[in-house]
């Protein structure tokens, strides 16, 4: 039972080794071996047909479109895509199974050999490496609560029977919590780029168990795992983890063997539980699918699918980098979802300065939803309106100031940049002979700073520009204000 009794010295004496198995829903419109929709949501057992009930008789013929988008995943998780695999059953008894087998893949996956290169703490890159991507199709779902007679009755949606999933099994490769949370959200991250998944959580689109093992640091061999399941998000993930790596290291340090086991996470008491489950006989007598050929991916097939692959987070985000300038962090921002980092581009480039419009975008319109606690798709300025704003600062239109308040009104108002920026039209003094005597008085006023500028410190001309605009409420024309400090302080 952990609780706070381990020490940071015995905590530290031990290695986590941590292996992860996602199981994803590709999005396919109909199921992976028959005509049903596969769809969440609908009224429970209505999609369904004598192929997805497992009904005597009935043959499975496989859905291309499932063969795709696993084979999509795959390349994008950097796997070897096998010209050859096969169909398995993978035999067990559960009430939401009617067939009493899943159509898997075994012993000759679809992919293998992959991996996803993970941002650690200290900057750096880790790669974990991608044993298998296999195809299967889903279970149904045995539902528990909700009716009137829950205490004494379980219900069965066989809807999901037959929804095409590919399972991504990782190598032992990931030594901490974090790393399994940061491999977790570059997989979906992944995912979520190639289309193959919408990755709903909450929907049971994607999946995943945690097998984790503890062994004192330099042990030539791993410890014995368990497999966490039912963590249904990467939060739980990581604090499941947690958990059950203090677990083991306290039933080593009594004295105790880690069993090997499924375990259970519950997310409200923050524990594992060991359970007694199908899982428990682990013999499952998988054997080739006698009513489906090998399945055959050829080459052209997979050119095609290497050319539907669309550029994938991290590559996006090194060039965005280089391309508008960006921190990684910004980067990061910008890239999250594929959907706003297309408009974005594309907003971009009609720009006179794409990086100008990568840095209001972030420091301005992300600043102000960041404070407000809103989202993307809640901001009341376009991506056109931060374009303008953009050109407008890099034409001398509106200064830096200016713009700012244009967007305090935006936010203010709900409205969009353009339509605000056309109502205030904020004046500019752009006459030489307004602007002048204020450097002058702020010349004559700082002859030190005068003396930095002239000793080579050019940087100090943006303090005079900094003070004009203070004194003229942001209103001077920032081209002519600009040239103008530079000219006298030349002088
Ligand atoms: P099983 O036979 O129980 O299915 P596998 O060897 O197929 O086990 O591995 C399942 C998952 O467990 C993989 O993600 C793998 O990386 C991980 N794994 C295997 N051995 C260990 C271990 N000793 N500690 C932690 N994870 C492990
Ligand atoms: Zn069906
Ligand atoms: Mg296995």
């Amino acid at each position: 039972m952990p609780a706070a009794a381990l020490s940071p010295e015995v905590l530290a004496k031990y290695e986590p080794v941590i292996g992860l198995e996602v199981h994803v829903q590709l999005l396919t419109a109909s199921k992976a071996f028959c005509g049903c929709a596969n769809h969440f949501g609908s009224e429970p057992n209505t999609n369904v047909c004598p192929v997805c009930l497992g009904l005597p008789g009935a043959l499975p013929v496989l859905n291309a479109k499932a063969v795709e988008f696993a084979t999509l995943a795959s390349l994008a998780l950097n796997c070897r895509v096998n010209e050859r695999s096969i169909f398995a059953r993978k035999n067990y008894f559960y009430p939401d199974l009617p067939k009493g087998y899943q159509i898997s893949q075994f012993d000759k996956p679809l992919a293998e050999h992959g991996y996803i290169d993970v941002p650690t703490a200290d900057g750096s890159m880790k790669r974990i490496g991608i044993t298998r991507l296999h195809m299967e199709e889903d279970a149904g779902k045995s539902l528990h609560d909700g009716f009137r007679d829950s205490a004494t009755r379980t219900y069965l949606d066989l809807n999901r029977c037959g929804t095409p999933l590919a399972e991504i099994v990782s190598e032992p490769d990931i030594r901490t919590p974090d790393e399994a949370y940061e491999y977790l959200t570059r997989m979906k991250e992944i995912l979520l780029y190639t289309e193959v998944s919408d990755c709903n959580m909450e929907e049971g689109s994607l999946r995943c168990d945690a097998n984790v093992s503890v062994r004192l640091k330099g042990a030539p061999r791993f410890g014995t795992k368990a497999e966490v399941k039912n963590v249904n998000s990467f939060r739980f993930v990581r604090a499941a983890l947690e958990y059950e790596i203090e677990r083991q290291i306290e039933v080593i340090e009594a004295g105790g063997r880690v069993m090997q086991e499924s375990r259970l996470w519950n997310a409200n008491e923050g524990r594992t539980y060991s359970m007694r489950s199908k899982e428990q006989a682990h013999d499952y007598r998988y054997f080739p699918e006698p009513d489906l050929p090998p399945l055959i991916v050829s080459e052209a097939f997979r050119a095609e699918a290497l050319k539907k692959l669309p550029e994938l987070p991290e590559a996006r985000r090194a060039r965005m980098i280089a391309e508008y300038e960006l921190s990684r962090q910004d980067a990061f921002t910008l890239t999250a979802e594929r959907a706003f980092a297309d408009r974005f581009e594309e907003a971009a480039r009609t720009a006179r300065n794409p990086r100008r419009v990568a840095n209001v975008l972030l420091s301005e319109v992300g600043g102000r939803l960041k404070a407000l606690g809103l989202e993307q798709e809640q901001s009341p300025v376009s991506m056109a309106g931060i374009v303008l704003a953009a050109d407008l600062l890099d034409e001398g239109k509106i200064s830096s100031r200016q713009m700012k308040q244009l967007f305090d009104v935006c936010f203010e108002k709900g409205e969009d940049f353009a339509a605000v920026y056309e109502r205030e039209k904020p004046e500019q003094i752009s006459d030489a002979s307004t602007i002048e005597p204020l450097i002058d008085t702020l010349i004559a006023a700082n002859p030190k700073q005068v003396e930095q500028y002239r000793a080579g410190k050019k940087t100090v001309a943006g303090f005079f520009v900094g003070q004009v605009m203070k004194a003229t409420k942001g209103q001077a024309n920032p081209a002519l204000l600009n040239d103008l400090v530079t000219k006298k302080l030349e002088g």
